[in-house]
């Protein structure tokens, strides 16, 4: 079947093997006379996925045995509080600000959190650099240090994660990776809690994936619902309440296709990481060499999976994106506090996506040079 290119930051494109697989399971469930969002979640069938799945995504993420995997619901705005009423014990949290989801998190945790204190913002370039972690202001005993490790909206990625102890930190660090989640690998080192929503690169909305150190469990404050307290969530292994079965399966798909994904030698995310460059850096080169098409992001900072570009003649957008459409390059609008395009070039986007969209593009400059 030939699908038009979908760019839409999310929910996104899912692989076509994922989707096909699920419709053909849709009915009956590896002969179990059932679909999965009709089973129990208490039951043989459903436990078997949920627990390949899991088993799957600590394989792919390289996830050590000292943190827990949590399958849960509300998504990344959900977090944003659940993590303050997990995490902040009361005291100062530190936020660093590189865009509109962190300063989001930021204005939810001071409804939590004693006091909300923020070590960096990049808001004064408009959101188009990192700022350099050796500025950082970080309080001293700080509950955690919260950052958005990929900006969907303003294509802003950490290319590396801070070691916050060489900062002078001894906090954790909490990264809301939901839109590069298995892109790329994760210093797990670095981290005390991830946390992000499937829709983008792991599959339907619905889900959301948080990764927690064990210590980091039984802090809650008292006001923390019971269905969002880790410790609940991880003592009852996702199931205190009845969790997203569908969005579990159909992650649980994702993570066995990323693991058939083969570069070179490498294969899962490591492979994936080989692509996302690849994809990203071609993108990126055919912007910055053309006459028409604009990315303003400082080159260190760049997103290989959200790529925000303008046209330098705004008044061509909707014919930009009318023509983008008849071409089959779907969602390609940028989001609306920013304006302009962007391509979201996740997982499940091939190299011949990225190609289709750089073709259209020289040739709709072609016809309004
Ligand atoms: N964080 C990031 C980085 C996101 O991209 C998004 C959604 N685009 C969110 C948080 C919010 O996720 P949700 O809508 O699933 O709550």
């Amino acid at each position: 079947m030939n699908r038009p290119y979908n760019f839409s930051a999310g929910p996104a494109a899912i692989p076509e093997e994922v989707l096909e697989r699920a419709a053909a399971e849709m009915l009956d469930w590896h002969g179990s006379g059932m679909g999965v969002m009709e089973m129990s979640h208490r039951g043989k069938e459903f436990i078997a996925i949920y627990e390949q799945a899991e088993a799957d995504l600590r394989e792919l993420l390289a996830v050590p045995s000292h943190f827990r995997i949590l399958f849960m619901q509300g998504g990344g705005l959900a977090e944003n509080a659940i993590v303050p009423l997990n995490l902040s014990r009361a005291a100062t949290v530190d936020f660093v600000v590189t865009g509109a989801w962190s300063a989001k998190s930021r204005k939810e945790a001071q409804k939590y959190a004693a006091e909300v204190h923020t070590a960096a913002s990049s808001e004064d370039t408009g959101f188009t650099a990192l700022p350099d972690p050796a500025t950082w202001s970080l309080s001293r005993g700080a509950s955690y240090v919260h950052l958005c490790s990929n900006e969907t909206i303003h294509g802003i990625e950490f290319q590396e994660l801070p070691d916050l102890a060489a900062l002078g930190s001894d906090a954790p660090l909490v990264i809301d990776f939901s839109s590069h989640v298995a892109s790329r690998p994760v210093d797990w080192s670095r981290v005390g809690l991830a946390f992000g929503g499937a829709q983008k690169n792991l599959g339907p909305a619905g889900l959301t994936l948080v990764v927690v150190r064990e210590d980091l469990l039984g802090h809650a404050l008292p006001a923390c619902p019971s269905a969002f307290d880790y410790k609940t969530v991880a003592d009852n292994h996702s199931m205190f309440n009845t969790p997203p079965t569908w969005g579990i399966y159909m992650a649980g798909l994702t993570f066995q296709w990323l693991k058939r994904q083969r570069e070179g030698d490498v294969t899962g995310v490591a492979a994936m990481e080989i692509r996302n460059r690849a994809k990203a850096q071609r993108f990126y080169d055919y912007v910055d060499g053309s006459q028409l098409y604009l990315n303003k992001v400082a080159p260190n900072a760049r997103s290989r999976m959200n790529i925000p570009f303008f046209l330098r003649d705004e008044s061509r957008n909707d014919a930009f994106l009318s023509g983008a459409r008849e071409h089959g390059l779907l969602q390609v609008k940028g989001h609306k506090s920013v304006g302009g395009m962007r391509a979201s070039l996740y997982n499940a986007m091939p190299m011949a996506g990225v190609e289709a969209l750089i073709a259209y593009m020289q040739e709709f400059e072609q016809r309004h040079a």
